[in-house]
């Protein structure tokens, strides 16, 4: 880590012991547990769940996960007690602690046209996966061979792009996939929970995808003590503050964090 960053997570670290308030916010997917093709799989990293156990069991700690799956898959891979509250679709679905679901409204052709694109790729996935979302078509590559990707991906597009001009949808590009979806992106689930904090409030985020940037944006804004985490293997072009590698430095963030708080 260069000295810039070091001294930005330490400065964070700092105002986070006084803060009032203190908001952890983290991806899933490659940021708390590892990737698998079959993402049923992707259980989080040794020694995680303890430490959020640990963070929530305090109590000075909101913890709240925003993720791209379906927001009711998080709370079985991440088993806390209370359940954790969830930003599922990338925003767009919110689970409170208490199982309640809220999906985010949209105009009728919105629907409309995007359950004509889902009927469709049901029916032929263009050779790659086909993921149905409630507010979203996805499709993935992961694990095809860079030629058998770099067609799915431009019979995807071919699709997509004319959807994603229709006011209310939008592309949305992944690692390894492309979603053409409705609702709030991860920035606008992170400024919806900043809202609904004290002002002041010390607020993280730790995410490893391209979808994370937007979150990372939106705590780079925030007016209390902030910091943004690209939690990843490989380095990156990002918009965060700080660069670390899971799972070891991630278990030494929270540590801290525990420790602070
Ligand atoms: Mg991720």
């Amino acid at each position: 880590m260069n000295e810039k960053a070091a001294r930005k997570l330490d400065g964070f670290f700092g105002a986070l012991q006084g803060a009032r308030e203190a908001l952890l916010l983290l991806d899933y997917d490659g940021t708390l547990a590892g990737f698998r093709v079959d993402r049923f799989q992707a259980r989080p990293w040794a020694g995680v769940p303890e430490l959020l156990k640990r963070i929530q069991t305090q109590g000075r700690t909101r913890i709240a996960v925003i993720t791209g799956r379906p927001p009711h898959e998080i709370p079985a891979m991440l088993p806390l007690e209370p359940a954790v509250e969830v930003w599922g679709l990338h925003g767009a679905e919110r689970l409170y602690p208490d199982g309640q679901r809220e999906l985010e409204e949209q105009a009728p052709a919105v629907w409309r046209v995007l359950e004509e694109l889902r009927q469709q790729l049901h029916r032929d996935a263009l050779g790659g996966l086909f993921e149905y979302k409630l507010n979203a078509a996805v499709m993935h590559w992961r694990g095809r061979t860079l030629e058998q990707a770099r067609a799915i991906e431009r019979r995807a597009r071919e699709l997509f792009e004319p959807a994603a001009r229709i006011d209310g949808l939008r592309l949305l590009d992944f690692d390894g996939g492309v979603e053409l979806r409705a609702g709030r992106d991860k920035g606008g689930a992170v400024e919806q929970i900043i809202r609904e904090s004290a002002a002041g409030a010390a607020v993280t985020y730790l995410g490893d995808d391209l979808t994370d940037e937007a979150a990372f944006r939106a705590v780079n804004a925030a007016r209390g003590p902030h910091l943004s985490v690209l939690m990843r293997r490989k380095e990156r072009e990002t918009e965060a503050d700080v660069w670390l590698k899971p799972p070891a430095e991630l278990r030494k963030f929270l540590t801290r964090w525990a420790e602070v708080r």
